[in-house]
């Protein structure tokens, strides 16, 4: 079988390597059908070095495939269910996975395909308590997109944000695989988006998804448009993932008491604050990182819905690299999937 494997930084590799044996006890083997980029592939594909990880490591942080089989002990699944598997390796067994709060596990065993090997590979062992099956009518194509892109986008709005029905968000780099599923998301629930994108056919396509207003960041200041568009008010949300770029203009465009939630900082890691400001504003800011299974469920349950996601790329998996130029050149518009 093969595994798409990084041997060093910037190279990947398809490797032909063992298939595993088949599942223990509380297991599943899984068969993966597509995978699905995300920026943490690319801070993995170029090194980071302070992430603690060995090479050679299987990349792939998301993805949907189909269970081959099932070890002893395992009766929620059966050969031929289509699944998704959370991303990270969680103990199950610590106050926050017991809670649900899987993405704040006290023992994770780290992220796949960034610390430890992903799912870019034919087959796969887990523990069954990681999978979760694809709901009927749900194309493996989409799906992929739930664990990360999807789920991460519902735990910052709805658990993190609580953006409610009425309020208004601005939602930056709205052409971005989770810029385009928090277009959606808080368009079904009746909020009113505000976004920005960074050329006149994105804004085009932004619009085409349901955003109400949306601003070209290279013709405008993003924070004048919002200050015109809210009535000088300011917005109930700001999504943020662009990081020291657009920080600060973004607290500028929250209301008072506003929200901000951030996953992302691709433009930078580090910026300075206005203390005075964020205590004078009464500013809430969130910081946000993956999801729980509840959202990866749910977000499963919007798919079913009708709440598809935005495919920008289908490509083979010897295209991996080439999804990934894609994915750093910012020409995207929506999700880059890998098909197995
Ligand atoms: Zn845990």
């Amino acid at each position: 079988m093969h595994a798409l494997t990084l041997i060093a930084d910037r190279k990947l590799v398809l490797a032909d390597v063992r298939p595993p044996a088949a599942p223990a006890a509380g297991e599943v083997q899984i068969r993966i059908k597509t995978v699905a980029l995300n920026h943490i592939d690319l801070w993995g594909f170029r090194g980071m070095a302070f992430a603690k990880r060995t090479l050679p490591l299987v990349v792939g942080a998301e993805a949907a495939g189909e269970i081959a089989a099932v070890g002893p002990e395992v009766s929620a699944f059966k050969p031929g269910d289509g699944v998704v598997m959370y991303g990270a390796l969680t103990c199950g067994r610590c106050k926050a996975c017991r809670e649900g709060r899987d993405n704040l596990c006290e023992n994770v065993g780290g992220i796949m395909g960034f610390h430890i090997d992903g799912f870019a590979r034919d087959l796969l062992n887990l523990p069954a308590r990681l999978a979760i099956p694809i709901p009927p009518g749900v194309a493996f194509r989409d799906a992929a997109c739930a664990p990360i892109a999807f789920a991460t986008v519902e735990h910052m709005l709805f658990d993190n944000a609580r953006l409610e029905p009425g309020e208004t968000i601005l939602v930056h780099a709205g052409g971005s695989g989770i810029g385009t599923v928090a277009i959606k998301m808080a368009k079904a629930i009746g909020a009113t988006v505000i976004t920005t994108v960074g050329d006149d056919d994105k804004a085009a396509k932004a619009k085409a998804l349901g955003a109400d207003h949306v601003v070209n960041y290279r013709a405008d200041r993003f924070e004048t448009a919002v200050r015109k568009l809210t009535g000088k008010k300011g917005v109930d949300v700001v999504f943020e993932h662009v990081g020291a770029d657009t920080f600060n203009g973004s607290l500028l465009c929250l209301k008072r008491g506003g929200r901000l939630v951030t996953c992302g900082a691709t433009s930078g890691a580090t910026t300075s604050l206005n203390l005075m400001q964020l205590f004078q504003q009464q500013y809430r800011i969130f910081g946000s990182f993956g999801a729980s299974m509840r959202n990866i469920r749910a977000s499963l349950a919007k798919m079913a819905a009708g709440l598809t996601p935005v495919i920008d790329t289908e490509i083979a998996v010897t295209e991996f690299e080439r999804g990934l130029e894609r994915l750093e050149s910012r020409r995207v518009f929506g999700k880059i999937v890998v098909n197995f």
